[in-house]
């Protein structure tokens, strides 16, 4: 923290309202405040052209809810018992409603999702009737509405610091307000001053095994289909100045994927995927060689029902996808269509036709009998056979006695037969500082601290069920309203 005294002098950069991370938070926050007459900057963490966060490589869906007091009813029943204040879920429902129309002021051109996916994801429940998802260009998916994302701030003078990671806020110790930012540029610290305010919109943990392991439920570590640069910095940069945090334990996920050393981020299984029917038998079993689950049900974004409850999906650690080699032969185990997700957009890994230099790397395993494959990954060769029987049977039967299974219900007969380690996966987190509705982030006992702002994922409203589409429209809505708030404060100096 610093007295006044140590106030930076002269700052390395100045602006009036500075945005830390350039995602479609950053993007609605430095739009607005810009086109409100503030001088803006945005420091981004990643390099020119992996910036954009998760919402570079998301499904391009964001929400524009229909009727505000629908949404209030949706959102509420979303949120379950872990409520979230009334006037926050007032202020989300109203300008979640403007989103479209915020985005066709500045030359957009929303286009409702067509079925499928129009993808109601709880229409149980009361308001679920409000749930419209959009996107920009010709279809969701391949980044075309982060495209028009990027070209909204591009075309302004708002300049976008690259390699730029904020890396503390600037606080006045007597006063509590926020002055500006440190941050590393090309690895040299720099100081940004923000004269009206700092808005933090730099994304989730979802890198962060530490905070995974902290505040994730029942996953020891968990890797992510999104940015790799989303690494926790905005909720440590916030604890650092008092702030509270909420939602820590809610995200999107988990599903199961293959994460490798070589790539930062996982890669999905086409055989793990809900609507498809491939040849061959594929299952997945935990360390102690048993499934756990139907491996083909459509979570909600990782959570599957219990008793009555949306719980998320159970993920025993280590878990291997094992298949038989009529599904190895018959094509890319790999779902690398370049519709959503960092491995398909920005690593663009090319993942062999025919799986061989995938079994060359030792990404999968295999074996001439499912003893052998049962010894090469350290399961009990007994009990595995006697997992793969009972799917047999199954399969025969044409029903999943044990799970309830009705997709791709083939047996894992042809040998040899292989298995790929699965990790839990994610596609974000919803946790960070607390944020009031005007998007201030707030200490413990709900105070403000002044002059401090926040959107996005980094602290969403979303707090056990999450609707898709809601964490771009809500980096829509939060990132004008802390844009308008910041800009409406006067100068500190
Ligand atoms: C595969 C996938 C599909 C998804 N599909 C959808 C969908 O269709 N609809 C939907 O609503 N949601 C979807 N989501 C979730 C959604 O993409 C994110 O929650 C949302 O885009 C988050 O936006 P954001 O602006 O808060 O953060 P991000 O878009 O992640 O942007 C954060 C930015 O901050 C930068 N940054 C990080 N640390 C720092 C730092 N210290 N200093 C400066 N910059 C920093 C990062 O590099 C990044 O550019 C999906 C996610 C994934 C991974």
């Amino acid at each position: 923290m610093e007295s006044q005294s140590s106030v930076p002098h002269p700052w390395d950069v100045e602006a009036d309202v500075v945005v830390v991370g350039f995602g479609a938070a950053g993007m609605a926050a430095a739009v607005t405040a810009h086109d409100l007459g503030a001088k803006v900057v945005i420091l981004e963490k990643a390099p020119e052209g992996q910036e954009g966060g998760n919402t570079r490589v998301a499904g391009q869906g964001y929400l524009n809810t229909s009727s505000a007091d629908s949404a209030v009813a949706y959102l509420t029943a979303l949120c379950g018992p872990y409520t979230v204040p009334e006037t926050m879920v007032r202020v989300w429902a109203e300008e979640m409603g403007q989103n479209n129309a915020w985005l066709r002021s500045l030359g957009g051109d929303p286009q409702e999702h067509q079925h499928p996916p129009v993808g109601i994801e709880f229409p149980d429940l009361p308001g679920a009737d409000c749930v419209h998802k959009f996107h920009d260009g010709p279809t969701y998916g391949y980044s075309y509405t982060w495209k028009l994302f990027e070209r909204l701030v591009k075309e302004r003078p708002i300049p976008i610091l690259y390699e730029t990671p904020g890396r503390e806020l600037i606080q006045n110790d007597i006063t509590k307000e926020i002055l500006g930012v440190r941050a590393l540029k090309g690895g040299k610290p720099i100081t940004v001053k923000a004269s009206k305010g700092v808005v933090l919109t730099c994304g989730g943990f979802e890198n962060n095994q530490e905070m995974i392991r902290n505040y994730l439920p029942g996953v020891p570590y968990c890797y992510t289909s999104g940015s790799p640069y989303n690494e926790g910095d905005g909720i440590t940069m916030a604890m650092s100045v008092g702030a509270d945090l909420w939602h820590m334990n809610n995200y999107a996920g988990p599903s199961m994927a293959l994460k490798v050393p070589e790539v930062p981020t996982t890669f999905s299984m086409q055989a793990l995927h809900y609507s498809k029917e491939l040849p061959g038998g594929a299952i997945v079993v935990g360390p102690d060689g048993r499934r756990f689950t139907d491996e083909k049900f459509k979570t909600r974004h990782g959570k599957v029902p219990v008793n009555g409850n949306w719980l998320p999906l159970a993920t025993p650690c280590p878990m291997y996808l094992i298949f038989d080699h009529t599904h190895f032969s018959a094509g890319p185990i790999y779902d690398k269509h370049p519709s959503h997700g960092w491995t398909q957009i920005v690593e663009r890994y090319d993942w062999s036709a025919d799986n061989s230099a995938e079994l060359a790397k030792g990404w999968i395993k295999s074996a001439g009998s499912l003893e052998a494959l049962a010894a090469v990954i350290g399961l009990d060769p007994a009990v595995l056979t006697g997992t793969v029987g009972r799917w047999n049977d199954s399969c025969a039967a044409k029903q999943d006695a044990e799970f309830g299974r009705t997709l791709m219900m083939n047996p894992i007969v042809n040998g040899p037969f292989y298995a790929v380690e699965l990790s839990p996966s994610m596609l974000n987190t919803q946790g960070g500082p607390r944020r009031n509705e005007r998007a201030q982030i707030v200490r413990p006992n709900g105070r403000p601290i002044p002059r401090l702002y926040s959107a996005g994922e980094l602290g969403s409203i979303y707090s056990y069920l999450y609707q898709g589409t809601g964490n771009i429209g809500e980096c829509l809505a939060f990132g004008r309203i802390a844009a308008r708030n910041a800009v409406a404060e006067s100068p500190w100096g």
